[in-house]
């Protein structure tokens, strides 16, 4: 047993120094968030010896555990401060929130496939993650009563920018979300300000689907 969490210990330190590092992510709160999360937990026993490689893993339902590099990027892409309240849309296995959790104040989670949700909240439990709020439901309309939020994250690919999302932003507010078909999509960031938004195009990416109200209809 002890050997098995040294050796994913050491994984986990050549992901962050080869994966991370090595592709110029430097925020210091990012990279800390990555030597704690054990990421082995967020996939099943037959994947843990491959959970820090270099790629996406199966977590059943047909999602994905997105690549550790893409979850730094765009956690980085935030800028988060540690007192603010944090949105995510695609809960999946609760990595990227667990992430998240290690560096702001509270993260709320929204997934729509009840088996992922509850996986999920248990692991958190277990983990006393206790800064992160789950929810079962349709994230392309944020979360109204818990809004305005410092930063959204959506981890699938939407069609178009959700406004929704957009308008639960504080005035400062960051949002990062893939944009694109259903294929390939390019990473977009807005910036709130006062009076209007700011985006940037951080580049290519694959997510699965954003399926509900204000993304892609169900199949
Ligand atoms: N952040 C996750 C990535 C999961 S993949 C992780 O770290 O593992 C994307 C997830 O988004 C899937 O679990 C999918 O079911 C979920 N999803 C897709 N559309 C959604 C919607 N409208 N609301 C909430 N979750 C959604």
């Amino acid at each position: 047993m002890e050997n098995k969490s040294f050796k994913y210990e050491r994984q986990r330190e050549e992901m962050v120094r080869n994966q991370i590092e090595a592709r110029g992510i430097k925020d210091p709160g990012v990279l800390a968030a990555f030597r704690k999360v054990p990421r082995h937990l967020f996939v099943s026993e037959a994947l843990r010896d491959q959970a820090y490689g270099d790629y996406p893993l199966p977590i059943g339902e047909q999602q994905t555990i997105s690549q550790p590099y893409i979850v730094a990027e765009m956690t980085q892409a935030l800028e988060l401060n540690q007192d603010d309240r944090v949105l995510e849309i695609g809960t999946g296995s609760g990595y990227q929130a667990a992430i998240l959790a290690q560096i702001v104040y509270r993260v709320y989670t929204i997934e729509r496939i009840r088996s992922l949700h509850i996986q999920a909240r248990n692991l958190f439990d277990k983990l006393h993650y206790h800064n992160i709020v789950t929810r079962y439901a349709d994230g392309t309309k944020g979360w109204r009563n818990e809004s305005p939020f410092n930063a959204v994250i959506v981890t699938a690919g939407a069609p178009a920018v959700p406004e929704a999302l957009v308008n639960q932003l504080v005035t400062g507010g960051r949002l990062v979300v893939p944009v694109g078909n259903q294929h390939t999509q390019e990473l977009i960031k807005i910036d709130r300000s006062k009076n209007n938004y700011q985006q940037t195009n951080l580049g290519g990416c694959r997510f699965v689907k954003l399926v509900g109200e204000h993304g892609w209809k169900e199949a």
